[in-house]
């Protein structure tokens, strides 16, 4: 196949590009490099089955030759970012949505929409099940972020209700794994980054916050495995192994051996506001339709990601 990847050089769309390569596929990472970097592609470059091409995706796009399928996933996914660029995080959802949907249907080909457990919002049903509808608060500092892909799934609907696009909808979870940014303010950078630091890692508010974390190469597993399923509405991915945050710093002191101490702030910026108290998915319906579910261990997977790191502090 013929692939373009919107955000092939972020984190998860730099991985996509590298398993879709090794299943023999023509790759095209498209990306603005914003919060991007060509450091994630790198060891692509002379590949004969990769291309890469600049270009913000929230003017039109404009790609040559044939495509059998888009991923996209570009997008501010980090709060950090989001509440920097709240604007530009609206338009890629928005416009940037618009014009990828615009050429699949263009090049008849099949979409799949990076989509997230942010639509869930502060969650009051939990886990949550894709049938949930979401307890999202549309002005507040999030909600930059979880309206734009809100409204880029019934977009992606709209166009295969409308114009026949056949359409893929992943809600993904919290992810991590290697190329992550050090510095993209989440939480498996900060604590990982300041445990090897030796600096206190900063456990927001109490910590009681929960979270599951999926390993990159599993997320991007389930997202190939989704794209060559007949399933059109959204489907969760993300592993369903909740821990509270002060847990989770608990574990990457352990696997770092870090004696980091753990310190509890309350930022003063507005990134804690509306911050979801609990969230987990229910992959049931990944578990049937793809016959999915995570197998790389927290353990495995946070050790290759301070691997990662200990190169980059
Ligand atoms: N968090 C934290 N310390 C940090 C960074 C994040 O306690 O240095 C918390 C954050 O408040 C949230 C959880 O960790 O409750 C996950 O945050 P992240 O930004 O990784 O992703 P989110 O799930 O909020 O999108």
């Amino acid at each position: 196949m013929r692939i373009l990847i919107t955000g092939g050089a972020g984190f998860i769309g730099s991985h996509l590009c590298d398993r879709l390569l090794d299943d023999g596929h023509e790759v095209i990472a498209m990306d603005n490099l914003s919060t991007g970097t060509v450091d994630n592609i790198a060891h692509l470059a002379g590949h004969e089955r990769f291309h890469f091409i600049k270009h913000d995706v929230t003017h039109y796009i404009y790609v040559e030759g044939p495509l059998d399928a888009v991923f996209h996933l570009a997008s501010l996914p980090s709060p950090v970012d989001y509440l920097n660029l709240p604007i530009q995080t609206l338009k890629v959802g928005a416009l940037g949505t618009h014009k990828t949907l615009g050429l699949a249907l263009a090049k008849g080909a099949r979409y799949l929409l990076a989509s997230t457990s942010e639509v869930y919002g502060d969650p009051l049903v939990h886990p949550q099940t894709e049938d949930y509808w979401g307890n999202v608060n549309p002005v507040g500092p999030r909600g930059v972020y979880d309206e734009s892909k809100r409204f880029a799934e019934a977009l992606t609907m709209a166009y295969h209700k409308y114009h026949g696009v056949d359409t893929r909808i992943v809600r993904i979870f919290n992810t991590y794994g290697p190329r992550m940014r050090m510095d993209d303010g989440r939480v498996v950078p900060n604590f990982v980054c300041q445990a090897l630091r030796g600096d206190p890692l900063t456990v927001y508010d109490d910590g009681s916050r929960t979270r599951g974390f999926c390993y990159v190469s599993d997320l991007v597993g389930g997202m190939i495995e989704l794209l060559h399923a007949d399933e059109v509405t959204p489907v969760n991915l993300g592993n369903p192994e909740e821990m509270s945050i002060i847990d989770f710093a608990h574990k990457v002191k352990e696997l770092t051996g870090s004696d980091s101490s753990i310190t509890f702030v309350t930022p003063t910026d507005e990134r804690t506001k509306d911050d979801p108290k609990v969230r987990c998915p229910d992959i049931s319906k990944a578990r049937r339709v793809l016959d999915w579910e995570p197998r790389v261990s927290l353990d495995e997977g946070l050790q290759h990601t301070i691997a990662y790191f200990k190169k980059k502090v």
